[in-house]
């Protein structure tokens, strides 16, 4: 038996009434059990560039890797596709599958550098379907094709910088649209134990619960974490009050802020992307309609207004805090001009790195009585209101009042984090390098 290495990729399945490209996976990995493959890797989740305008909800693509007995090759890709086509939506607008299948046992640079582009800024069909030829690759699309962007990018992201694994739990069809029912106190309590390992199972400031999506799709709950051991650790405590039809567990570049990209200037950042960036701040917080505030930066190069909206919690109210002179590094997505807007930033952090003295002015005391002067006009000196004394040669009073926000790092509330978004419990514990340690026996149920 000759055994070869193959990389399936899958992107964009689902559409907004339902399915879900990572369920199709899980049914995949056991339909694929038949033909007696040895998976090499956790199937992959791959968030990709959140601020893409045509992105499905989440934008997530999912790869999986294999070595099989190479005669089996026909069958296993057939299996692949004809699975894909039943689970895709393809007669959905706005839905446009994708499945791409690479036989290699190395990912070359070139597809690595692609997708870090995917998860940054934009990619266009014309680019990937350029580079599926140069390797060799085969792609399938449906509608406009877009799926296959992403079915490759999935490919390409080995995830050998930081990474992290989600187990996700799937429901039997017929609770599918209907409301999840699981023990919430459960949830908390499978937090408290498994913390700082595993991360947004809760809001803490609205005191809710967020593994369990919303909306019709096929998933129960999704446990975020450091290490596959310590997602399925937490899915045991967790009590579901319906049945799990299947769970699996995916290696994934969420909550890595992968999708952010360090920018030198302001002057050189584009629409669609995400990035990190340093300015003074130039025009004070004033908030907007419903609640939001927006506040501008500059550097030498530029100036870009920065937007932190209702949902985001105590970022808004952070933001609220700025003064002109502030030093700030914001994180964000950028939005292109309008007619009634510049290049705005929406903000998902602002690291604070310098405040200004605010510096409160008020007329001085009436040395004879004590009462507080009333100014006579710009250099007019002062007059008091109850003795009637006036003095030409007094001055204004200037005191520093203290500031009420600190320098650090402050994050969206966690129910505004993207899937990308790197949140405050995993700092400190980032990966730098894919360890070879082997896969967990029981990554997924069935097995
Ligand atoms: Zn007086």
């Amino acid at each position: 038996m000759r055994k070869q290495t193959m990389h399936i990729g899958l992107d964009d399945t689902d559409s907004k009434k339902g399915g879900c490209t990572t369920y199709l996976t899980a049914v995949l990995v056991e339909e694929l059990r038949k033909f007696n493959v040895e998976f090499i890797d956790y199937p992959g989740l791959i968030r990709l560039n959140p601020n893409v305008p045509w992105k499905t909800r989440g934008n997530g693509a999912l790869c999986l890797r294999f070595n099989y007995d190479t005669g089996l090759e026909d069958d296993i890709k057939e299996t692949a596709t004809t699975l894909w086509e039943e689970h895709s939506s393809v007669k959905e607008k706005g839905t446009d599958p994708g499945i791409v299948f690479y036989r290699n046992s190395k990912i070359p640079d070139e597809l690595k550098a692609y997708s870090k582009k995917t998860e940054t800024s934009i990619v266009t069909l014309k680019e990937a379907m350029s580079l599926i030829k140069r390797l060799g690759a085969e792609a399938l699309g449906f509608n406009s094709c877009r799926g296959i962007i992403g079915a490759l990018a999935a490919i390409g992201e080995t995830l050998e910088d930081d990474y992290t694994y989600e187990l996700i739990a799937y429901r039997t069809p017929e609770n599918w649209g209907k409301k999840r029912r699981i023990d919430e106190e459960s949830i908390f309590e499978m937090d408290k134990q498994t913390t700082p390992y595993t991360f947004n199972n809760v809001d803490t400031e609205k005191g809710r619960v967020i593994i369990t999506p919303r909306g019709p799709d096929p998933i129960f709950f999704g446990i975020r974490g450091e290490s596959a051991q310590i997602v399925n650790k937490a899915f045991s405590l967790v009590k579901p009050l319906e049945p799990v039809e299947r769970w699996m567990v995916f290696r994934s570049n969420q909550g890595t802020d992968a999708h952010l990209k360090r920018m030198e200037t302001l002057n050189a950042i584009e629409p669609y992307s995400s990035v990190i960036i340093k300015g003074t701040v130039s025009l004070a917080p004033r908030i907007v309609p419903l609640r939001h505030v927006i506040f501008s930066i500059k550097d030498d190069s530029s100036q870009v207004d920065c937007a932190a909206y209702e949902p985001t919690g105590d970022l808004r109210k952070i933001a609220r805090e700025l003064q002109v002179g502030d030093t700030v590094e914001v994180y964000g997505a950028v939005h292109k001009a309008t007619a009634t807007k510049p290049l705005t930033i929406n903000l998902e952090k602002i690291k604070i790195l310098s405040l200004s003295e605010k510096i409160m002015t008020e007329n001085p005391m009436c040395p004879n009585c004590s009462k507080r002067l009333k100014s006579m006009g710009k250099n007019q000196g002062f007059r008091c209101e109850k003795c009637g004394s006036k003095y030409a040669d007094l001055k204004k009073n200037q005191t520093v009042v203290p500031r009420t926000i600190k320098p650090g790092l402050y994050i969206t509330s966690t129910r505004s984090q993207r899937h990308l978004t790197k949140p405050q419990r995993r700092y400190g514990q980032e990966k730098n390098s894919l360890k070879h340690m082997p896969m967990i026996d029981k990554w997924h149920s069935f097995t």
